[in-house]
């Protein structure tokens, strides 16, 4: 790939910049200052040093963000913020996307990559992929919308959800409940609620697969996956 290209997707500012920063004789490729953005390099195989620091290529990016309500869960939208506008552009400039969705008002965990393979090996319904979320009912949740999640629960539109786990936190006024699907209508926990008539006042995923919500990041934040939590995905 071109130099100035493979430098500014690693970080290093725009390809403006990148013109400078090769004129100024700092990019070394295998021993020799390289000055022309134009210069094909194969960032796999070939040792490039930028003042004398060594770039690691990397293809692919995996970031786990704890997202705010009010925030699209996709890469562009012409009236809202999105989740890839609160990602700094040395993150950006990989081109991640939001692997599924989650609502406007849905808070929680959403993995953001450029890995098309993955995102499509955990989104394939024949996957089976669990997604467990939080979320608080109004109203009483009984045994029996336990029994009712076990069995599939017809939606709105007919369709016959796969069996949910529901597990009752706290049933009262308002109540509190883990629910675990192995899939992703549109908006479907909200819409399983529905159909034992009841309404969700508030919505957060906590796990995706082997992926847990990290508690240390505070809504809005992000950070990359560790090696484990990779592994454990791929
Ligand atoms: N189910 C919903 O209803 N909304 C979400 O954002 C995710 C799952």
């Amino acid at each position: 790939m071109r130099l100035d290209k493979l430098l500014s997707n690693m970080g290093y500012g725009s390809r403006k910049e990148m013109k400078k920063l090769l004129k100024s004789g700092s990019v070394i490729v295998n021993g020799e200052a390289v000055k022309e953005g134009k210069a094909q390099v194969d960032p796999f195989t070939e040792e490039i040093t930028v003042n004398g620091e060594r770039v690691e290529y990397r293809e692919f990016i995996y970031l786990l963000m704890n997202k705010p309500q009010g925030v699209i869960s996709a890469t562009e939208d012409r009236q809202h913020e999105t989740v890839i506008d609160l990602l700094p552009v040395d993150f950006a400039v990989f081109e991640p996307f939001p692997v599924g969705r989650l609502d406007k008002d849905t808070e929680g965990l959403l993995l953001l990559t450029n890995d098309g393979q993955l995102a499509h090996q955990l989104l394939s319904p024949k996957k089976h992929v669990p997604k467990t979320y939080f979320a608080e009912i109004e109203g009483e949740v009984t045994e029996r919308d336990r029994e009712i999640f076990k069995h599939g629960v017809t939606l709105d539109d007919g369709y016959v959800t796969k069996p949910g786990e529901l597990l009752i936190l706290e049933s009262g006024q308002v109540s509190k409940i883990e629910l675990t699907i192995m899939e992703g209508k549109f908006h479907q926990v909200k819409r399983m609620f529905q159909a034992v008539g009841k309404e969700v006042t508030y919505l957060k995923r906590i796990s995706m697969g082997s992926l847990k919500l990290d508690p240390a990041l505070a809504l809005g934040e992000f950070r990359e996956l560790t090696p484990e939590e990779l592994g454990a995905l791929q």
